[in-house]
């Protein structure tokens, strides 16, 4: 370990703050960024002290929080997966082998000693003349209050709230007999069997979901206000099948599905600029033979928005379809008027009977996990500050955060993400600087300030519904975000660190 924090610890509420010691890095997060952005710090800068902070009581983040059924990727794992480590299954993983994969990286690169457990990071407080971080943290399990400098902070912390999810309220919740649950916080012990499951959502979540509890629940519906585009590849990649008996070294696997992966989101993502009409006609009639004869397409799979201004959900080898062919999920696509006693009436007057509902309606976005910052005293507002890069903050010293990809793998970026971040801790050692700032230039202060993210581009629910509280974009590089994969691994390796727009001292 490679701080000085105490392991004993006092009565809860009864103990001061303790001095927990100084690292040189500090990671808030032990999710796939928290502990991608660990390994390239410790493979490009071995000496450098480093702690790992997560509320959490385990590592995963995502994958911890998420344990509902069928949990599972949408994204491939060869791209999901980091650059530097090989997955070796299918193509699609569920929750816990993805959990699997992050404990050989924690194992195979001996990250496990960095991480704290139950570490809440609740305020973090720059400060010019100490040249250092100071940053608060609450035991979740004792209550102990600890602080911690450092001279660089690492904001690894996903993009949502873990503890608490979004639970819309409707009328009439209160008076319904049944459970309503929520995928955050799925009950291990949950019996389905003879129960009627209503699931109001229509993302992946509700897609993974219900095939995985259509058969033990005795009827599951997915009750969504509209709908979704779907695709329904494999489970295994074809090319992986033909690739199999070569018996190719497991970098090679990697290497070759991550470019086949790759080559066909940036085809997706090309064709829904360049051609949205055609890429709709192809989702939608790729999901025609998988339904029901005479299923009503329009009104339950086709979308009111353009492919890819949301997340497109994969359902591999078609198996949300296949639970609706075989009768034991079904699809209502309309608003909830109220619940009842026993289930919820929709604005056409039909009565859904539930014994159980499932809220897989979203989260709660969280800016840089809701920790109060403080930049000399000065309290930052978000809503005032830009993006640089999707990395840094204006105004923010010595502080980078990792944003992954939405549309695409997440891990793509925490590999591009951490490239970048190594390569500016290596240029502030060339120049013997301890402090970097992201500073709009004189040409910048009158840029036109963006939203976070632009509806036109991308526009799910739990974005639009937290813009006002995220910080913006500007209207020229380096002050944007968002880009697409196969623009940015071309742009980011080579960005200019000294162009003005970072300071250096
Ligand atoms: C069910 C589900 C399926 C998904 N599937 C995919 C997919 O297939 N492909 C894809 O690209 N993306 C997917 N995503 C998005 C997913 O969130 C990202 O892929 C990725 O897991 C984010 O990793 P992260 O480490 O950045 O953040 P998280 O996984 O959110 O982890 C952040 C960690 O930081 C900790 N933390 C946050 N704030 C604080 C604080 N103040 N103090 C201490 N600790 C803190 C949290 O406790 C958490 O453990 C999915 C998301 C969900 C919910």
């Amino acid at each position: 370990m490679t701080t000085t924090a105490p392991t004993t610890a006092p009565a809860p509420g009864t103990e001061e703050i303790q001095d927990a010691g100084h690292v040189d890095v500090l990671i808030v997060g032990a999710g796939v960024s928290g502990i991608g952005a660990a390994y390239h710090l410790r493979d490009q800068f071995p000496g450098r002290t480093l702690v790992i902070l997560d509320a959490q009581d385990n590592r995963g983040g995502t994958w911890w929080t998420h344990r509902y059924p069928g949990v599972r990727s949408d994204s491939d794992l060869f791209t999901y997966g980091y650059r530097f480590k090989p997955w070796r299954g299918p193509s699609i993983a569920a929750g816990e082998e993805i959990l699997a994969y992050l404990d050989e990286v924690i194992d195979e690169y001996d990250l496990g000693p960095y991480i704290r457990y139950r570490h809440r990071v609740t305020a973090a407080s720059w400060s010019t003349g100490d040249r250092r971080w100071t940053v608060e943290v609450t035991r979740d399990d004792t209550g102990q209050r600890l602080r911690f400098t450092t001279g660089f902070l690492w904001m690894c912390q996903g993009y949502y709230n873990h503890a608490k999810p979004y639970r819309p309220r409707w009328e009439g919740m209160d008076r319904f007999q049944g459970l309503v649950i929520h995928p955050q916080r799925w009950p291990e012990d949950l019996d389905l069997a003879g129960k009627r499951v209503v699931v109001i959502g229509s993302g992946a979540t509700a897609a993974t979901l219900i095939p995985a509890i259509a058969g033990k629940a005795e009827h599951v519906t997915m009750l969504q206000r509209s709908p979704t585009y779907f695709f329904a590849p494999p489970t295994t990649h074809e090319l992986a099948v033909m690739l199999d008996p070569l018996n190719l070294p497991d970098e090679w696997m990697h290497e070759i599905m991550r470019r086949q992966y790759m080559t066909q989101y940036h085809w997706l993502a090309r064709t829904s600029f360049e051609a949205p009409d055609e890429l709709h006609t192809f989702l939608i009639e790729s999901m025609r033979p998988l339904l029901p004869e005479g299923f009503d397409i329009d009104k339950h799979f086709t979308p009111r928005y353009r492919p890819w201004q949301q997340r497109i959900a994969v359902v591999p080898d078609g198996d949300l379809f296949a639970a609706l062919r075989e009768g034991k999920a079904s699809i209502v696509t309309d608003t909830i008027e109220t619940f009842t006693e026993h289930g919820i009436k929709v604005s056409s007057g039909e009565e859904i009977p539930a014994d159980i509902v499932v809220t897989a309606t979203g989260f709660n976005m969280s800016v840089l996990g809701d920790v109060a910052f403080t930049v000399d005293s000065e309290p930052v507002d978000f809503t005032e500050r830009v993006t640089w890069r999707g990395i840094m903050i204006n105004g923010l010293p010595n502080m980078a955060y990792v944003f992954g990809y939405f549309r695409h793998s997440w891990t793509l970026r925490v590999d591009l993400v951490s490239d970048l971040v190594v390569r500016l801790l290596a240029n502030m050692q060339d120049k013997g600087a301890t402090m970097v700032v992201p500073a709009l230039r004189p040409e910048d202060t009158d840029m036109q300030l963006r939203p976070f993210s632009d509806p036109e581009n991308f526009n799910p629910g739990y974005v639009m519904r937290s813009q006002h509280i995220l910080f913006k974009q500007g209207d020229r590089e380096p002050w944007t975000h968002m880009h697409e994969h196969e623009q940015e691994r071309e742009f980011l390796p080579g960005a200019d660190l000294d162009d003005g727009t970072l300071v250096y001292r």
